[in-house]
Parts: C-alpha cells; structure tokens; sequence
C-alpha cells in the first residue's frame, strides 16, 4: 500500500500534505516527468510558482496521473509583477489555465516588496479569488512578522501559511513562533539549505545512527517541528529517499543538537531587501 504523508489543518480547516515536492529551477518537460513520478511515490502534494515557468508541465502531470485530482494539494504564487487590484485576477487565471485545473489548494503570493506598497490591496484579491472558491485556502511567502501584522491591522484575513526559507542554518524561530500564535502554518522552502547542509558532521552522524540519510533526518526534522516542507530534486531516485521519512523518529537530543545549528546561514534575500 502506498504510504502517504501526514496532513496539517491549515486555519480554514483544509488540509495540507506535510511532505511535498518543490519544482523550482526545474524545466517544464522536466517538471512533467518528476511530478508524474512523485505522485507514483505518494507524494500528493506539488509547490510551483508562475515565475517558475513550469506550471505548463505541473499541469501535464496532474492531467496525466492516475491519482485523483482531489487527492493532490497544488501551491502556485502570485508574481511581484502581478501585484495590484488590477493584475492579480489576471495572473491567477493564467495560472489556473496553465495548470489546467479549476482550482488550486493554495494560492501564495510570493514576496511582499514592501516598497511598492502593494501587497496589501493584493490581499484584498486573494479574499475575493478565496471568496470565488477558486484557491481552496490563501497565504503568503516570504513574510516576516512586520508585513503579517499589516494584514492584520488593516482587519484582513489571516494568512493560512507563510512560506519562509528555512533549513538546519537559518532555522526561524522568531517566525514560527509569531506564526504558531497566530494559527498560520510554516512551510519551509530549500528545506535542504539548497543541499550545502549535507555534508554537516552532526547531521551525517544522526544519519549514520539510523541509517538514513542526511537529507532524510533533515526533511523528518522538519516534520517533528511541525513545518510543511518541500524539498525539490530532479533526479528520481533522490525524490524516492526524499519521501522515506516516515518510518523512522529523530529523538528529543537529535532535535536539540539539530537546533544548534541554526547560524542565520539565509541562502535568499531578506525579504525587506527582496524588491525585484
Ligand atoms: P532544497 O533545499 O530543496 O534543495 C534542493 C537541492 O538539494 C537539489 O537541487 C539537490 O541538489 C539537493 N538534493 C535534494 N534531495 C537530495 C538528496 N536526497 N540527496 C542529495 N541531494 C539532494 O532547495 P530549493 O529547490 O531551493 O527549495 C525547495 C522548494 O522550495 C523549491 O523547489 C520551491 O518549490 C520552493 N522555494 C520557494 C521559494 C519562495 O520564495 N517561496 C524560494 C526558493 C524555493
């Protein structure tokens, strides 16, 4: 029987696959084939963004796929181009139609760019989008604490996820814990630092001891924080390994010595600095 990942309730009650593959930097034939391949493995849930330019091939997958359309939870992003009352609509439908789909599970915008002042009035949209039935819940990625309490002063809904990079160097805290009080879920986007934390002598070492690999201690890592997490490889086998975490628990001291290592060790921009 194929193993599934454990699901989170996210703020309006839908649920969301903990484990799902990320496609980022993958080409759109290629987003085809892996996508066809994850979702053969048990994997039911799929993050893409429009800047990603492989909607196209997600949506070839989804069409092509024995597994049922309701069982797969699928994340696209609003481009920072696209903010504003009068494009995010747009945007969203060509989303939809690249995907090929009538909905999506989630609709994320992808950074605030908080100079252009616009993610506000952006969020009103996504209301309305979440309103039409269209995205079966709403969020945000890339927003730090003082974006999330704009929406919330301006009395708006509260975000059901914010996606935010995070991995064993760059581990959040301050974020998650603002995002725990607040019932908004964390998925951590390159769960994996991007792969450079593989080589890390306390992690391989966990590994060892459950003969694991480190990718897989750090993808159960953050399962046992309660993250969503996204992990993106190309090459089949590795998304394979990727998805075996499910069988085996890191203990309270792995997930201590695993929290020393967080040394703000960000991959991406600062969300603040983020204006492209
Ligand atoms: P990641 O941390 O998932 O690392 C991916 C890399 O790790 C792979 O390219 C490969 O080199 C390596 N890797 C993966 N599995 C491995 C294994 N089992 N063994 C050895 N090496 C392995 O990096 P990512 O792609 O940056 O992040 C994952 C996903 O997060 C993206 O695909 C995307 O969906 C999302 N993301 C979102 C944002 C955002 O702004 N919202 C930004 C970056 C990424």
């Amino acid at each position: 029987m194929t193993v599934l990942s454990p699901t989170i309730t996210l703020n309006n009650g839908v649920e969301m696959p903990q484990l799902g593959l990320g496609v980022w930097q993958v080409a759109d034939d290629v987003a085809q084939s892996i996508v066809e391949h994850a979702l053969s493995e048990g994997y039911r849930a799929i993050d893409t963004a429009k800047i990603y330019d492989n909607e196209s091939g997600v949506g070839r997958a989804l069409a092509s796929t024995g597994v049922a359309r309701s069982d797969i939870f699928v994340t696209t992003k609003l481009w920072n181009s696209d903010q504003g009352r009068a494009t995010t609509v747009d945007a969203f439908d060509a989303s939809l139609d690249r995907l090929g789909v009538d909905y999506v599970d989630l609709y994320l915008i992808h950074w605030p760019r908080p100079k252009a002042r616009l993610f506000v009035e952006t969020w009103e949209v996504c209301e309305e989008i979440y309103a039409s039935g269209r995205a079966r819940a709403i969020g945000v990625s890339n927003f730090e604490p003082e974006h999330l309490e704009q929406l919330v002063h301006a009395g708006l809904t509260v975000p059901a996820v914010n996606q935010i990079e995070c991995h064993p160097r760059l581990q959040q805290k301050v974020n998650r814990e603002y995002h725990r009080a607040h019932g908004i879920v964390t998925t951590a986007w390159s769960p994996l630092g991007q792969g450079t934390v593989l080589e890390d002598s306390v992690l391989t070492s966990i590994a060892n001891s459950h003969a694991k690999s480190v990718a897989q201690v750090i993808i159960r890592w953050h399962i046992q924080l309660g993250n969503t997490v996204i992990p993106k490889s190309v090459t089949p086998a590795r998304v394979t390994e990727n998805f075996a975490v499910f069988d085996f628990e890191l203990s309270d001291s792995e997930m201590a010595q695993i929290a020393d290592l967080d040394s703000d060790g960000r991959m991406g921009p600062h969300p603040n600095l983020a204006d492209f």
